[in-house]
């Protein structure tokens, strides 16, 4: 893969950076976001296919030619490339799609509308994250407005199905050799921090065996369920005393039990699901679970009769940014430069993003990098402030005319 060299962090204040800056429109912002909230994408209950068109039209219109692309499921994931040569190359990366609205009754404004009140951008989706693919199509919206011809290529990923892992976004462009560009930005919310590195997860099911009897001859039997309440107390003893910077430790939970067969029946099994949470550095999934089985062993030498299994469901590597690559370096700048010369804290993501494709499987820099907050998104009353999005697609404006190079920019004055 080509690397830039080239990108000096003063880049994002060049003639061309600054100019693509002046002509970013807050109206592009907002009518754009609206116009995605307006065009529902729950996942699950819905395709993106509506909010896919809605962002195909704006890319259009800014000159692009964008293509649909669907994998096995047919879910529409939107790819655009803007700009001239192929290298350097940048993409950025949305997903279309949201979580449930929920009842509309547990709303104060209409959860697709799109309504703006006290600053504030509310509906399913504003924040997390069509109000950021918003701000990175008025972005690229006010480089064309400019007059700026981008030297490298700039490339919309505006993916399906992010919600649920996105195995039918994100994945289905890394299988289709789509993901080799030279850098990419993540737009999820950051609050307008750098996010560089980000949690994986394991997902474990522990089955604890008992023997079945009479409920009124319970000494007869073993009751799994008690088995595994012996377990569940101690589950943090099965977590590595090991931190991120960015991220802090490991966390585990148990997010599911089940067992049991009748009111009087001394219950023979109980299942719980485990959400594990990794830290970049844990590679190996068996030394994630091997810390349960040891737990289980020192249990079982207080009560023999304690059998419980585990098995690995599912497996998603954390991912880190190299912090000093130029994208990382031209975006720290960029943001600095929006918000009056404070530099951005380096954040990490305790949830999982689309983010690890490009870092994990494509080795591509990547930064998570959006406005607004998460802990506004997944709820009712969904929002993100106005004037983020805006500093959002004016950083991006910098970031894209920084870091590919700019032509064709008319003089002025
Ligand atoms: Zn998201």
């Amino acid at each position: 893969m080509p690397v830039v060299t080239s990108a000096d962090a003063s880049a994002v204040r060049s003639p061309a950076a600054d100019a693509a800056v002046l002509a970013v429109e807050a109206d592009d912002v907002i009518r754009f976001a609206r116009a995605l909230i307006a065009a529902p994408s729950e996942n699950p209950g819905a395709t993106e296919d509506e909010a896919a068109t809605v962002a195909a039209d704006i890319l259009s219109s800014i000159g692009a030619r964008p293509e649909i692309v669907r994998g096995d499921a047919d879910r529409p994931s939107v790819v655009a490339r803007l700009g001239g040569a192929d290298r350097p190359s940048l993409a950025w990366n949305g997903h279309l799609d949201t979580v449930p609205a929920g009842e509309p009754e547990t709303w104060s404004h209409p959860p697709f509308a799109g309504d703006v009140a006290d600053g504030r951008l509310i509906g399913r989706g504003a924040v997390d994250m069509k109000g950021a693919i918003a701000a990175a199509l008025a972005g690229a919206a006010a480089i064309a407005r400019a007059g700026i011809d981008l030297r490298g290529s700039l490339w919309f990923h505006l993916v399906a199905d992010e919600e649920l892992s996105g195995v039918h976004g994100t994945k289905v462009l890394w299988e289709r050799g789509l993901l080799d560009q030279d850098a990419a930005i993540v737009g999820e919310a950051s609050g307008l921090q750098l996010g560089l590195a980000e949690r994986g997860g394991a997902w474990i099911t522990a089955t604890a065996f008992g023997a079945a009897a009479h409920g009124s001859y319970p000494e007869r039997g073993v009751n799994a369920i008690t088995s595994m309440a012996r377990l569940l107390l101690r589950l943090p003893e099965a977590l590595p005393d090991i931190s991120h910077p960015l991220i802090g430790g490991p966390t585990v939970n148990a997010a599911l039990i089940e067992g049991g067969t009748a009111p009087n029946v001394v219950p023979d099994r109980c299942a719980i699901e485990i959400d594990r949470r990794t830290i970049p550095g844990e590679t190996d999934p068996a030394a994630v679970v091997a810390p349960f089985e040891r737990l289980v062993e020192q249990i079982r030498r207080e009560h023999p009769e304690v059998a419980i299994t585990f098995v690995l469901n599912e497996w998603c590597d954390a991912a880190e940014s190299p912090p000093d690559d130029p994208i990382v370096r031209l975006a720290r700048e960029a943001l600095a430069t929006e918000t009056g010369g404070r530099a951005p804290a380096a954040v990490g993501f305790s949830g999982i993003t689309d983010a690890r494709y490009y870092l994990n499987e494509a080795r591509i820099p990547t930064v998570i990098l959006g406005p607004g907050s998460l802990t506004a998104a997944h709820a009712a009353d969904e929002w993100v402030p106005v004037a983020e999005l805006v500093a959002a697609a004016r950083a991006y404006a910098r970031i894209f005319v920084a870091f590919l190079g700019a032509e064709g920019l008319r003089k002025s004055g």
